[in-house]
């Protein structure tokens, strides 16, 4: 299986029956740009923020995200905003203290507070989009009111660039907070794909904090509640958005069928899981992998729908 894997590698992913399901790499530098991968489904941009005086510029930004364009070599990049917050503090954006910085100024609020942080990354992000394929991304969005702000933020910054706008700059936000999920329907018609992040949705859809070890068993993205409400972001999306994953689920080959089975049509995983999940999406039948998907939604808990998928599906 490994060894298929790696020899189809550079091979589209397309299921039993015909679906192509795009398979991409989560990256946080030019080094991760794996040979194979469909598209880049999650650049951090964060990692160019830390361990810093200050902001990098716009130009030192576009530098970083040209990079890793070039590195893509004329495969689509997903450049996601700045993710940071008080859980990730940065020295030059003093923060109010939290008791809860899960729960607080982070992700998409954080850049709009901090507005020419925010217009800074747009400005280098719509440079690039000018001679690369760009997807831009806006990290945990609850409101559409921060979707509409922050698209008006990226209009302002193709307006600065005084280029016009790039041809193929598509818009999509990260489904990280449940209430998103719920309310997909409504963020539709202002994005052209949501990327499910499984590692925050999870946490939030069982207040269980990501990296607390002692809730390691509960916080499994594999949870039917999780579950649900990627059905409910495929459901809201519709067709003509498109829904990925780029969470750590996305590279479980286990759940490849399953988030299939889902109505996912994008996976963006770790360099190493590429071929590993194309090789995954190959072995996909869409029936099955549906019934799959209802069953594992009927299950109590992510231990049992483990165990499902364990059995090849028969409950
Ligand atoms: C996620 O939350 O699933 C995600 C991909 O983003 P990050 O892990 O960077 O928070
Ligand atoms: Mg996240």
């Amino acid at each position: 299986h490994r060894a298929e894997a790696a020899r189809r590698a550079h091979e589209p992913a397309v299921t039993r029956d015909g679906t192509t399901v795009l398979v991409g790499v989560n990256v946080g530098a030019p080094a991760d740009a794996v040979a194979g991968a469909d598209l880049a489904g999650l650049v951090r941009t964060e990692f160019g923020f830390l361990d810093r005086r200050e902001a990098p510029s716009v130009d030192e930004q576009e530098a970083a995200y040209r990079a890793i364009a070039e590195a893509m070599g004329g495969r689509r990049i997903t450049l996601r905003t700045l993710d940071v917050g008080g859980d990730k503090p940065l020295d030059y954006l003093p923060m109010a203290a939290e008791a809860n910085p899960f729960l607080g100024v982070r992700g998409i609020r954080l850049a709009l507070a901090r507005p020419v942080l925010l217009a800074d990354q747009l400005r280098a992000i719509v440079r690039v989009a000018h001679d690369h394929p760009v997807d831009v991304m806006f990290p945990m969005v609850a409101a559409l009111d921060e979707l509409v702000a922050a698209r008006r933020a990226l209009d302002d910054a193709v307006a600065a660039v005084g280029r016009g706008r790039p041809d193929g700059l598509r818009v999509g936000i990260m489904v990280e907070v449940p209430a998103a999920a719920l309310k997909a329907a409504a963020f539709a018609p202002l994005v052209d794909f949501f990327s499910i992040g499984t590692n925050d949705l999870t946490q939030y859809a069982l207040a269980a904090e990501r990296g607390n070890d002692q809730l390691a068993g509960l916080a499994d993205a594999l949870d039917p509640g999780v579950l649900a409400l990627i059905a409910a972001t495929v459901e809201g999306a519709g067709d003509d958005v498109l829904v990925a994953v780029c969470g750590e689920v996305a590279g479980d080959e286990q759940a490849v069928a399953l988030l299939v089975g889902l109505g996912v049509r994008e996976l963006s995983v770790a360099p190493a899981a590429v071929g590993v999940v194309k090789q995954a999406v190959r072995d996909v039948d869409r029936a099955r992998a549906r019934d799959l998907a209802a069953a594992a939604r009927r299950c109590p808990d992510a231990a049992a729908v483990r165990e499902l998928l364990r059995a090849g599906g028969r409950s």
